[in-house]
């Protein structure tokens, strides 16, 4: 069932509880519990949920151009007021690694493309440094629109976008992430750590393992945090050479 759809059944229960009160509901939810109750020999079972399971069609998709064809016009957070461009992500739909940022800014916003900004050419610099090439990874950001004034993306609007990241993992299914900044771990880890305390750590996101480090951004903004961030990436490398090589 989709969105659209789901909004005006809930839409349509409303009206008729304005017209009939409580009671219709009640009637009917006693109705139906009675019933379960007497064919079920005295069993009592939960009230079916309102809306059963069913998957949306873009959690059917089976490739990533697929998934993005389904999603691309996506209004379901705030984010897709001011966006000029979706942003999906790019590189090796097979890539064994995958970096990942919070979102788009405005270069972004403006090719439809993750990091091609200054902090994107930064992010090819230290992938080289590492010895990853930028088409052998995939890239992609905790949320997929613009978040207004470059503002940090809020807690809800990267919870309402992490499913497509999810479904993007299933897809490329990668082992190695490497996070970008403090709001992309949060969101990604569901944690409330500090940045200092989540570097050099080994996570796990769906199957794949996880290990932080400073956003190319914050690395232009305060260059002395490049040293920390080398050493970050250096482990990143072990971590892939043990699990990937
Ligand atoms: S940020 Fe994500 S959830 Fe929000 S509108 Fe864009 S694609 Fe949809």
């Amino acid at each position: 069932m989709n969105n659209q759809l789901k909004k005006q059944i809930v839409e349509a229960l409303k009206d008729q509880k304005e017209i009939f009160g409580d009671e219709l509901f009640e009637e009917k939810l006693k109705k139906r519990k009675t019933l379960v109750v007497s064919e079920k020999k005295e069993v009592y079972m939960e009230e079916p949920a309102l809306f059963p399971e069913e998957k949306e069609d873009w959690e059917l998709a089976k490739s990533l151009e697929e998934l993005e064809g389904l999603i691309k016009d996506c209004t379901e957070c705030r984010l897709h007021e001011g966006r000029n461009k979706f942003v999906f992500g790019v590189g090796n739909p097979n890539a064994d690694v995958m970096v990942i940022g919070e979102g788009p800014g405005a270069e972004e916003d403006k090719q439809g493309l993750p990091f091609v900004g200054r902090a994107g050419q930064l992010l090819t610099e230290i992938l080289k440094a590492i010895n990853f090439k930028r088409e052998e990874v995939y890239i992609a950001n905790v949320v997929k629109c613009r978040p207004p004034g470059n503002r940090t993306p809020l807690p809800d609007e990267m919870e309402t976008c992490l499913p497509y990241l999810r479904k993007q993992f299933e897809l490329i299914k990668p082992k190695v992430v490497l996070c970008l900044g403090l709001t992309a771990a949060r969101g990604l880890l569901h944690k409330k750590d500090s940045l200092t305390s989540m570097r050099g750590k080994v996570f796990e996101f769906e199957t794949a393992k996880v290990m932080v480090t400073y956003h190319p951004a914050a690395l232009l903004r305060n260059p002395n945090w490049k040293r920390g961030c080398w050493e970050d990436v250096q482990k990143f490398r072990q971590l892939y050479d043990e699990i990937v090589k």
